[in-house]
């Protein structure tokens, strides 16, 4: 088992060339969530644990969903705030939405253990602070970035870790979703959710 010093002291260090995804304007950098996802793999392997905090919020007259979750890693917590936009209220667009908002959680929870920080320096005002040194920073809370949805970060989501409470398999992320949508707070695997709480199909 590593210390948490020692985690953190790998998942600081920079990532490889070409790892931050640049807007089309050059002025907004972002790195992917499977780079974060697989540094913390490599580096905290069992040590590391993500989780969705509550059920997400829909607000379908700003038409965005905010989620919200945390990175246990080894004895320390820190949280993330996801918003995306809902393009329309059609079920795979609301899912690509949820995707995205959960995604950006991750990523800002990442962000709040300084992973990426001196890649994602030159996009960043205050990395630029003569009182900052980005490699030896305290915690800063920024505000996490509205944004429509990516389909570079969609696609990848991480793992759950939820078990169903009638046969113990472990939750895929679709069947995280369903629960969430249909406000179900136990753990059921699609076979043994119960059907009458189904109302909103993914
Ligand atoms: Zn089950």
């Amino acid at each position: 088992m590593k210390t948490y010093a020692e985690i953190m002291e790998q998942l600081k260090k920079p990532f490889p060339p070409g790892t931050v995804k640049v807007s089309g304007d050059g002025k907004r950098g972002h790195i992917p969530v499977q780079v974060y996802m697989s540094r913390l793999e490599d580096v905290a392997e069992s040590q590391w644990h993500w989780r969705i905090i509550g059920e997400p919020v829909f607000n379908f007259e700003k038409n965005i969903v905010i989620v919200k979750g945390e990175i246990t890693l080894v004895d320390a917590i820190r949280q993330g705030l996801g918003v995306a936009k809902i393009k329309n209220v059609e079920a795979s667009l609301i899912k690509n939405a949820l995707m995205t908002a959960e995604s950006e959680a991750f990523r800002d929870a990442c962000d709040k253990f300084k992973m990426g920080w001196i890649d994602l320096a030159p996009y960043r005002d205050w990395s630029k602070n003569p009182g900052i040194d980005v490699s030896h920073q305290t915690l800063i809370d920024e505000n996490p970035i509205i944004e429509g949805f990516d389909p570079n970060i969609h696609s990848v989501m991480p793992v759950s870790n939820r078990n169903c409470i009638k046969c113990k398999n472990p939750l895929s992320q679709n069947e995280e979703l369903l629960l969430s949508m249909n406000g179900i707070k136990h753990a059921y695997c699609k076979e043994h959710v119960p059907k009458q709480l189904i109302k909103k199909q993914l």
